[in-house]
């Protein structure tokens, strides 16, 4: 069973710099993009903006600088993070690559893999997806059914991934995959490197329900990836994962993705509020608060090489309710009408049709639910 113990977020040089150097460089770089865009700005695709980002060394920061990257602390790069969420800045494009695919390769990837894909990704240039979930699988990943055949050539892979974010814009997958015929649930199963120009992958688009194309389903029809495109140890994929969602579940992006609409809300609240605007923005504040110091004290355990599984649930579970509850707590108080056409009202629709999403994305509630219970030795 794991513990609780708060770990101190205590990032090496000058933060306050830090947060004053990427505030000044935003309030050049920003694309002046509809207030919409900048609630759940991490899915907002902007090349441009991952592009310049990447130039000024905002991506990639933890990656060795051999790679492209910026050899920076863990903690450093996630208080960029955090300024680049409170400003509701695009970075959806190069999201995924940054935050899990990247660190994932360097972990366990070859050097030619390394040398391949890391640049682009610290560059801003090359975007990465999940191939998780599937059809049929969906939560359960150990029924992965997409299967890679090792061949003379190479591997051959056939099978579906479903709700795959990004895949019509990234161009390499990270595909979870049954490499051993015959393997049941979390044995058997590896990861593959699959660049996604590759002839016999289809990608179809599947529209949300907010109107958006994110994400996608993902067709593997025989498909022939080099031998080098196997990421880590043959066999390995189901512990390789569970790094990888550590790395997904805890940052700031968990309890930032309604932030745009609290700061709003304050902003439209004026200097002499009504009281029980002022009330719901008091609660709102330390509740936020209160989840940051656990995001962070879980980064800090990241960041000195454990593996936090039980803390980054309980961060993904607690702030995805908080954030996904915010738009209906506002909604509550605030007299706005559905048509409202001001920057609130507009927050306020966009947020209450996205946000039944943010208790999905990356492990859904009851699954985190369970892996905490586990964690706590309650089942
Ligand atoms: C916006 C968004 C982006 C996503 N992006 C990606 C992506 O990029 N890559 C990717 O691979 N996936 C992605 N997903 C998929 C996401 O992780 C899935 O929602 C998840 O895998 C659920 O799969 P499913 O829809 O098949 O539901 P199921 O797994 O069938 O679950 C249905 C319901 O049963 C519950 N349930 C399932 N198993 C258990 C259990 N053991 N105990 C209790 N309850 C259980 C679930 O919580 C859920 O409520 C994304 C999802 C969303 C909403």
């Amino acid at each position: 069973m794991q513990g609780f113990a708060l770990y101190p977020f205590d990032p090496p040089g000058d933060i306050g710099a830090l947060r004053a150097e990427l505030r000044a460089w935003l309030a050049v770089n920003q694309p002046q993009g509809d207030i919409v865009a900048r609630a759940n700005c991490w899915a907002s695709f902007d090349a441009d903006f991952s592009r310049a980002l990447g130039a000024a060394g905002y991506i990639g920061m933890t990656l060795p600088t051999r790679y492209g990257g910026g050899d920076r602390h863990p903690l450093e790069r996630y208080v960029i993070i955090e300024e680049l969420l409170a400003a509701g800045a695009p970075v959806g494009a190069h999201w995924i690559a940054d935050r899990q695919t990247g660190p994932l390769i360097l972990r366990y990837g070859s050097e030619e893999q390394r040398e391949r894909y890391l640049p682009g990704i610290a560059r801003g240039e090359l975007y990465a997806c999940i191939g998780l979930s599937e059809p049929g699988a969906g939560s359960d990943l150990a029924a992965v059914r997409t299967t890679a055949r090792e061949t003379a050539e190479g591997w051959r892979v056939s099978g579906q991934k479903i709700w795959t974010t990004g895949a019509h814009f990234s161009h390499v997958m990270l595909a979870l995959v049954r490499t051993e015929e015959g393997s049941e649930r979390n044995a058997g199963l590896s990861q593959l490197l699959i660049d996604l120009d590759t002839p016999g992958i289809t990608i179809r688009p599947i529209i949300d329900m907010a109107g958006h194309h994110d994400f996608n389903e993902v067709f593997f029809d025989d498909v022939l990836v080099p031998h080098g495109a196997l990421v880590g140890t043959r066999g390995q994929g189901w512990q390789q994962v569970t790094a990888e969602l550590g790395l997904e579940r805890s940052g700031p992006e968990r309890y930032l993705s309604s932030h745009a609409l609290l700061a709003t809300l304050i902003d439209a609240a004026g200097a002499d509020p009504d009281p029980a605007v002022a009330v719901l923005i008091g609660e709102l504040t330390a509740e936020m608060w209160t989840l940051r110091q656990l995001s962070m004290s879980t980064a800090a355990k990241l960041a000195v090489g454990e593996d936090p599984m039980v803390e980054a649930s309980v961060v993904k579970e607690l702030g995805n309710a908080f954030e996904q509850e915010m738009p209906r707590r506002v909604q509550a108080i605030v007299d706005c009408p559905w048509d409202d056409p001001g920057d609130l009202g507009r927050l306020l629709r966009a947020l209450l049709i996205a946000s039944p999403s943010f208790s999905l994305r990356g492990g859904t509630r009851e699954v985190i639910r369970g892996i905490i219970a586990r964690g706590l030795g309650l089942r």
